[in-house]
């Protein structure tokens, strides 16, 4: 399988493209409007068609590459099925298979970070990878005060969903402060701060005494993303 892995230092998002081959489909998961010249470049190179672009929630820290994408590629947008994004051509339900040639998504409901997050298991028959967002991070996990966001519905999403993937399953998550890449759903179990030994209880404590200032973008970016990623015309 073809996967990379890009970066967006100013956001420090991840964005994700996938394919099964040079030359096939593809599709890119929580693309950055600063980074749109580097995703082109790939798809090009690479020689790719890209068929879908994803979004695991509506962002508050960076302004999406959807909109773009779709005007340039003639891609599918999608996100969630409860995002308020007008502009998403596919909203997605629970369980609901994404595919592209060669590669399966399966999209679960994993609100807490905001209420209308998605997470995606690649291959869920036998799953191989999960691209969580921002609901499960490396060793920590998505602020929970604002768009909707419930500590107890991150517990939920994290202990009662992506904690029943299989321990080995790789772990993608949307951002990375520290230099992780990469991790694996057993790896948070025992080593995730926040939830390795916690009670709801404890997790929910924890979350909601983080004290996070806003995201420096969070007026532009949000208005910008319910439109993917086009800012508002004044
Ligand atoms: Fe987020």
């Amino acid at each position: 399988m073809l996967f990379r892995q890009l970066f967006d230092s100013t956001s420090s998002t991840y964005t994700y493209v996938l394919a099964s081959r040079v030359g096939g489909e593809a599709l890119i998961i929580d693309p950055v409007r600063d980074q749109l010249e580097q995703y082109l470049k790939v798809i090009e190179e690479l020689d790719l068609k890209l068929v879908h672009a994803i979004d695991t929630h509506t962002h508050a820290d960076h302004i999406i590459a959807l909109g773009d994408l779709r005007d340039i590629t003639h891609c599918t947008t999608i996100m969630g099925e409860l995002s308020q994004a007008h502009c998403v051509s596919q909203h997605v339900h629970e369980d609901e298979v994404v595919r592209v040639d060669g590669i399966e998504l399966r999209a679960i409901y994993t609100p807490g970070h905001t209420d209308e997050s998605f997470s995606f298991v690649l291959n869920p028959n036998a799953p191989q990878a999960v691209f969580t967002g921002d609901v499960l991070l490396i060793r920590g996990s998505g602020r929970t005060d604002f768009q909707g966001g419930d500590a107890h519905r991150s517990w939920d999403s994290i202990v009662n969903k992506l904690f029943r993937l299989p321990d080995m399953t790789t772990l993608y998550p949307a951002h990375d402060y520290k230099g992780w890449t990469a991790s694996s759903i057993g790896e948070e179990k025992h080593f995730n701060p926040r939830l390795a030994g916690k009670t709801e209880s404890e997790y929910v404590d924890i979350m909601n005494n983080l004290h996070l200032p806003n995201p420096k973008m969070m007026d532009v970016a949000i208005p910008a993303n319910l439109a993917c990623g086009q800012p508002p015309t004044l």
